[in-house]
């Protein structure tokens, strides 16, 4: 899709996993392609940014090749499945996938944002992920003891799902309803969670999800290690380097702005292995900052954004929800954030709780003058 810098090029991994040559070529592809900045989004897809029209053919040539797109452009218009990242082998989750994906082309055409959660662990993990129709675990207390282990399938929006007693049951509910949505007008609002229309009879609503997880914790993993993307992106040198081991085998995307390399060698301190450029600190608050690719990766900035980025986190001058952004487009966030700084003119507008195209409370900042605005006002503005 076309972005202030370029084509967007999105990238879906089958059940949310690349293995380390895909990767490899991904990063390959950006720098040839691209900017050479990979994003990971809140749906766990990897975009490469900056693409031309003119390099549009090859890299989709390059991608194909690697099985990081299908081959036929109407696959990728089928929605988006998102696997809860720790998903194993032979578990509940990799089942449900592998039988949806079998039917995939039994779903009807759906609005272009709809997405489908696996999410059949014992603790869901991706409740706050989008998602229009979800099949997890349900909670066992409200259920006979022999149904315990049951999945459900939940609508978007609706606290409460059905309970089945088979992961193929699942997957034919889950066509079910997403054909129920299309035939009782489900297109207009859009998504799920918009759509007002009470759930079909058969399709009752009677049972909760059982208790959330929490998203994996950055660090050791049984599986690998968990690294966070600083902005939720990183360069294809950085990503190179983070699979660098041949031990590595593949790495698996998360909403949470977070990637599990797995396979990596035991034996090392986890601080030795984290590559310049990604983060192992849980409480790093690059890993929640929203913020453009900016200048120079972007001709619509005209200034840069990571750097002043990394200079406020470092003064710890950031809290709540925070934006920077190359230009008054803000690519990165469409919702007003508590701080929004936007480049005009080489310079930074400041503004407060609204959108890269708010009204500022000051303009024409260089970096400077913004850090020493914020740490004038930081009692004002709760930094
Ligand atoms: S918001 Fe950022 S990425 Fe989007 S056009 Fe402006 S500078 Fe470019």
């Amino acid at each position: 899709m076309a972005s202030g810098d370029g084509l967007l090029v999105r990238v879906r991994p089958r059940f949310g996993r690349l293995t380390r040559d895909q990767l490899l070529a991904l990063c390959e592809a950006a720098e040839a392609y691209g900017s050479g900045l990979i994003e990971l989004t809140s749906r766990a897809n990897l975009q490469l940014r900056g693409v031309s029209e003119a390099a549009w053919p090859g890299l989709m040539e390059a991608l194909v090749e690697h099985g990081l797109v299908a081959a036929d452009p109407a696959a990728e218009r089928h929605p988006q499945l998102l696997l809860a990242p720790d998903w194993r082998v032979g578990d509940a989750t990799h089942e449900v996938a592998r039988l949806l994906e079998a039917r995939i082309n039994e779903l009807p055409a759906l609005p272009a944002k709809w997405g489908l959660a696996i999410d059949a662990g014992d603790a869901p993990l991706l409740s706050k992920a989008s998602a229009d129709l979800r099949i997890e675990l349900a909670a066992s207390g409200d259920l006979p003891a022999q149904a315990s282990g049951a999945l459900l399938v939940r609508a978007d929006g609706r606290s409460l799902g059905t309970p089945v007693d088979s992961p193929s049951a699942a997957v034919e509910l889950l066509i079910r309803l997403a054909h129920w949505f299309v035939a009782s007008g489900g297109r207009d609002a859009g998504r799920m969670r918009r759509h007002e229309a009470p759930l079909p009879p058969w399709a009752p609503a009677s049972t909760p999800p059982a208790r959330a997880g929490k998203p994996m914790a950055l660090g050791s993993h049984p599986t690998g290690r968990v690294l966070g993307l600083p902005f939720g992106r990183a360069s294809a040198a950085t990503l190179r380097a983070a699979v660098g081991s041949e031990a590595v085998s593949a790495v698996r995307v998360t909403p949470w702005r977070r990637l599990l390399i797995e396979g990596v060698p035991t034996g090392e301190t986890f601080q030795e292995q984290t590559p310049p450029g990604l983060l192992d600190d849980e409480c790093d608050p690059r890993l929640a900052m929203q913020a453009c690719p900016g200048a120079p990766h972007c001709e619509q900035a005209s200034v840069a954004t990571l750097g002043l980025a990394r200079a406020l986190a470092e003064r710890q001058l950031i809290a709540g929800s925070m934006h920077l952004s190359g230009c008054a487009k803000g690519c990165a966030c469409r919702q007003p954030t508590d701080l929004c700084l936007t480049g005009r003119d080489g310079r930074y507008d400041l503004i407060i709780g609204d959108r890269a195209d708010g009204a500022p409370a000051a303009t024409g900042l260089s970096e400077s003058d913004v850090i020493e605005y914020l740490e004038k006002n930081r009692d004002a503005l709760r930094l």
